[in-house]
């Protein structure tokens, strides 16, 4: 079975996963077709992508928004369960991007666990606020965080952790299969397709929906896609259109075109709106309800 997953057979210590197994989930896709491994309950150990984290003494680096209303109703479930469950054991440094630093919640952390505040503007639209962070996200990369940390994952605030999101999820570029679209096929998912928009798909083609909730990667991976993103994005609005889910059609674009080395099943980051799924074992995430009329503006 291992032949049939190029990526997942990389140098045990660089995959962060050790063997994986894939046939204890036969009910589900467990490699790309390009070789990449996806991520399913069960099919690694995770003692064993614990060891390989600590022999490298990583730092791990989250970065989140909380912007506007964002911050009073999200941020502390997301930092305190983020202490519970995200890659307990390392070296964490999040990064909290807000125009409010003072407004922060002191969140009682770890040992080898530290936060760093960062002030952004406020936007005036929504989408701007969340497009706005692909280009932030480049400038901490090139500065500070791209300092300290190895790998990074950028995340969404409005969600919090109900189980261990530890370093089997750590790869030189991860991208979160989007829970609502996993299993549709490749013509319903919410590509941008118009070609005005620097994120558009050919009309046929497409991997993977994946979230922009979660991603994540080296340091390296991660300047190139927020780079890309930002600029995609600069170009759309030059030219006066917007991409149909934002700086999250743009992600997509970028991961068309340059793979992700290993994919996060739709466990990592869920909806309990979806309902229960057999194939969905232990969500790792859990999408907070959506309150737009409290939290947007
Ligand atoms: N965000 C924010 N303030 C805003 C809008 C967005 O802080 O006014 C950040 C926040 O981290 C949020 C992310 O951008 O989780 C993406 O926005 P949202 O979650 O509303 O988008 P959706 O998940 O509904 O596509
Ligand atoms: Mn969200």
């Amino acid at each position: 079975p291992m032949g049939t997953c190029p990526l997942a057979r990389m140098p045990l210590s660089d995959n962060f996963t050790g063997l994986l197994r894939p046939w204890a989930r036969p009910e589900v896709l467990t490699c790309t077709s390009w070789g990449a491994p996806i991520i399913w309950d069960g099919i690694f150990d995770p003692a064993v992508a614990q060891q390989q984290a600590r022999q490298k003494n990583l730092t791990i680096g989250l970065t989140v928004f909380a912007v506007g209303r964002y911050l009073e109703k999200y941020l502390a479930r997301f930092l305190e369960t983020a202490e519970q469950h995200f890659m307990v054991g390392l070296r964490v440094v999040y990064y909290v991007f807000t125009e409010r630093p003072s407004a922060v919640p002191r969140v009682a952390l770890g040992q080898g666990r530290q936060l760093r505040v960062e002030r952004v503007d406020r936007e005036r639209r929504w989408q701007d606020v969340s497009m706005e962070r692909m280009r932030r996200l480049h400038v901490a990369l090139s500065g500070r965080l791209g300092r300290e940390a190895n790998f990074v994952f950028c995340m969404d605030v409005d969600q919090h952790f109900s189980g261990a999101f530890g370093p089997e999820a750590l790869a030189e570029s991860v991208a979160q299969l989007h829970a609502w679209h996993y299993h549709w096929p490749q013509r319903l998912l919410p590509f941008e397709r118009d070609a005005r928009s620097a994120a558009a798909l050919p009309f046929d083609q497409g991997d993977f929906y994946y979230h922009a909730a979660v991603f994540g990667g080296s340091v390296a991976a991660l300047r190139r896609l927020t780079a890309h993103c930002a600029q995609a994005i600069r170009q759309d609005r030059a030219r006066g259109v917007e991409a149909r889910w934002h700086d999250e059609s743009h992600l997509n674009k970028f991961f068309w075109l340059q793979k992700p080395a290993k994919v996060l099943s739709p466990e990592f980051c869920w909806s309990s709106e979806i309902g229960m799924r057999a194939e969905i074992h232990r969500p790792r995430l859990l999408w907070a309800t959506k309150e737009y009329a409290l939290v947007r503006y």
